[in-house]
């Protein structure tokens, strides 16, 4: 069968969540390999390889990833989506290098355009993804404006009034605008995104997505209230398969039997400010301070990957959270049993699925995130035991899986603290309850259905545009 050709392109080489979600394709990758070649030699021969997995890398020097990826990226982009506050001198050093960053930034972007324009075949969608490459539809409608150009953002698009401070708010709206379709995980960053269009560029937002001098693009929380959300799935299937496997069966047994006679809890994050781990640790703080009854019988395992740890403020992060843990386990620990296990590293698939199969209550208490993948997974883990989800309402997870979540808002310890209390409580009836809510969703909303609405939405989309003129 005819498979039309999709060109996938994000900052680093392989994005496994989309690869997962495209079979239905033929499928081409376009990323940053994540190493710097300089030799012609070198480039070639990693072309080549990398050409039998079917990605393309794109060459960024080390000077230009600086600038670029950890300058203007991780440093401005990041925390400003994720409403992350920048200390004082951070946040003049960061004004002051502000326009050699965004430039770098426009000339990568440019690098990525010109590798996707060289593989370009009419009739291709080309798919580009994140914060990183939000200068790329405008490059890419440059070359060719019969390009089926779709954009969407894994993290939370700020309010307008957020995304007002950026020097360079204009043009970015601007290039995001010349993709046929702009994608958002939730209506909430849709519609924050439709604002700052219509406040920072004074064009006009319709119920379609946002129209310049009669020129549509489309947002995606808005068109179809069925599809008002394009929530990137998981792929559920395979944490369930991954149960069924002696190994991860036989590490199911092993935890059961290490934490027996107590409740487990999980939290499994990135070592970032946006998880809220300090946050989560104080309310389990106050959990314990106020419920001398379960400082025996709950542990809190939390897996904290690691993640940019050259940049200083993430370091202190690091030695906060220690900080926080050595003083609960100091306070409520007995010389053989400690209420937090607290792993710097990260765990392979399998031994994270036996984890998530035995967690009685998983905490997930993001100041902001995107999406949060943890949480769809650990539902898809929990048909045998029907644990209960505490979800944080700034993580974008919180508007599928909310009805079955305890949603709270993680700055305020003390209803975290007393829905971890709940959540210890809650009888079977109602755990059954709301796992069933969260199972059906996570279950019926794959990464696959995610990116084949995405790309048939896009394809319709441009054929209507057609239609129009
Ligand atoms: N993960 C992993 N190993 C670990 C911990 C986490 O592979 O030790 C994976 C986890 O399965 C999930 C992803 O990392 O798919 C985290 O995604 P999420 O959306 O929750 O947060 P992000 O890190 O993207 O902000």
């Amino acid at each position: 069968p005819f498979r039309q050709r999709l060109l996938v392109v994000a900052n680093r080489l392989p994005v496994s969540a989309v690869r997962r979600g495209v079979k239905e394709f033929e499928a081409r990758w376009i990323g940053w390999a994540g190493v710097n070649v300089p030799d012609e030699i070198g480039q070639k021969a990693l072309t080549k390889a990398l050409a039998e997995k079917r990605c393309i890398p794109v060459f960024l020097d080390e000077e230009i990833v600086h600038q670029y990826y950890n300058g203007y990226c991780n440093n401005i982009l990041w925390p400003l989506f994720h409403y992350l506050g920048l200390p004082q001198e951070d946040r003049l050093a960061t004004t002051r290098s502000f326009q050699s960053q965004f430039a770098a930034y426009k000339k990568a972007n440019q690098m990525f355009a010109d590798v996707v324009n060289a593989h370009y075949e009419e009739g291709d969608v080309v798919w580009c993804h994140d914060y990183h490459l939000m200068y790329l539809p405008e490059c890419l409608k440059k070359y060719n404006t019969k390009m089926k150009v779709g954009w969407f953002l894994h993290t939370p698009f700020p309010s307008s009034e957020i995304h007002r401070t950026l020097p360079s708010r204009y043009e970015l709206l601007r290039s995001v605008l010349a993709a046929d379709l702009v994608g958002f995980h939730t209506y909430d960053y849709a519609r924050h995104f439709v604002s700052a269009c219509t406040r920072i560029l004074g064009l006009e937002g319709t119920p379609e997505g946002v129209e310049d001098q009669g020129k549509l693009t489309r947002v995606a929380a808005f068109f179809n209230c069925l599809k008002l959300q394009f929530p990137i799935g998981i792929d559920s299937d395979r944490f369930i398969r991954a149960l069924e496997l002696p190994q991860v069966q036989e590490h199911i047994k092993e935890l059961k039997e290490r934490f027996s006679g107590r409740k487990v809890m999980l939290g499994v994050d990135r070592l970032d400010m946006i998880k809220g781990i300090p946050q989560k640790l104080l309310a389990f703080e106050k959990f314990l301070e106020e419920n001398p009854y379960w400082r025996d019988k709950v542990v809190l395992l939390q897996i904290a990957v690691p993640t940019r740890t050259d940049v200083p403020e993430y370091q202190k992060l690091t030695s906060q959270v220690h900080e926080i843990v050595g003083r609960i386990n100091g306070r409520f620990g007995t010389l053989t049993a400690v209420p937090i296990h607290h792993l710097d590293c990260s765990l392979d698939f399998h031994a994270l699925c036996a984890l998530y199969a035995v967690t009685d209550v998983a905490l997930v208490t993001s100041l902001r995130d995107g999406m949060n993948l943890v949480s769809y997974e650990f539902v898809a883990c929990q048909e045998a035991k029907k644990g209960v989800l505490i979800l944080s309402e700034f993580a974008g997870a919180a508007q599928s899986l909310g009805a079955g979540a305890i949603l709270v808002n993680p700055w305020n310890i003390t209803e975290v603290a007393a829905s971890i209390g709940q959540a210890l409580n809650m009888p079977a009836e109602e755990r059954e309850k709301r796992h069933c809510h969260n199972f059906h969703h996570v279950t019926e909303h794959t990464a696959q259905e995610w990116a084949e609405t995405f790309v048939s939405e896009l394809n319709d989309t441009v054929v209507e545009a057609q239609l129009r003129t």
